[in-house]
């Protein structure tokens, strides 16, 4: 049975994500979505968040898997008794981060390789980060995420200051210059 990791921070989890989740659950028998915990990061979402985000958003499929780990990603796939990671690629600006994480990891452990599963074009463009940025501003949600992650992240921001506002400041000061 060929299992493999797929790991992220997934805060919160993109439809960009869920596309390569569907795409790797048909090549391999097992998939096991694994949150690390990244201690240079400051997640928006708790990591009992993110996993009820994922388990609802793969609960039609039935050989995926999530977990969270913290630690190395090499000690992870031991654990499971897994040797292939899987992870995204978007564009150039993501290589150069990825293959020195997989050589790392190589080096780290051996018999341990990654596969990289290239984006759907339409989702090329789309990160977590971008996400989290049009919500704090309000925006529309709806072609990036699941209707029930946009629903979280406006719950996460409906406390912060409306972008309207923001132009009310600039233009007061416009006029208080002239
Ligand atoms: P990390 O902090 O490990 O980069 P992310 O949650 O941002 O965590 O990404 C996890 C993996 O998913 C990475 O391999 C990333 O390249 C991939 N990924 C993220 N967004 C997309 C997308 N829109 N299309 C394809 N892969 C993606």
């Amino acid at each position: 049975m060929k299992t493999a990791i797929y790991p992220g921070s997934f805060d919160p989890i993109t439809n960009g994500h869920l596309d390569l989740i569907e795409r790797a659950s048909r090549i391999f028998d097992h998939l096991i979505i694994t949150i690390l915990h990244n201690h240079r990061k400051n997640p928006l979402f708790s990591l009992e968040e993110r996993i009820t985000m994922i388990e609802k958003a793969v609960s039609h499929l039935n050989n995926v898997e999530v977990q969270s780990y913290s630690g190395l990603l090499v000690d992870c796939a031991k654990e499971n008794n897994c040797h292939i990671i899987v992870r995204g690629l978007r564009a150039v600006t993501d290589f150069e981060y990825e293959i020195q994480m997989s050589q790392t990891n190589r080096l780290l452990a051996p018999d341990l390789d990654t596969v990289f599963v290239t984006t759907d074009m339409k989702y090329g463009y789309l990160s977590s980060s971008t996400v989290r940025e049009v919500a704090y501003f309000h925006g529309d949600l709806t072609p990036f995420v699941p209707a029930f992650v946009a629903e979280e992240l406006e719950k996460k921001y409906s406390a912060a200051a409306p972008p309207a506002a923001k132009q009310k400041f600039g233009t007061a000061v416009l006029q208080a210059d002239k």
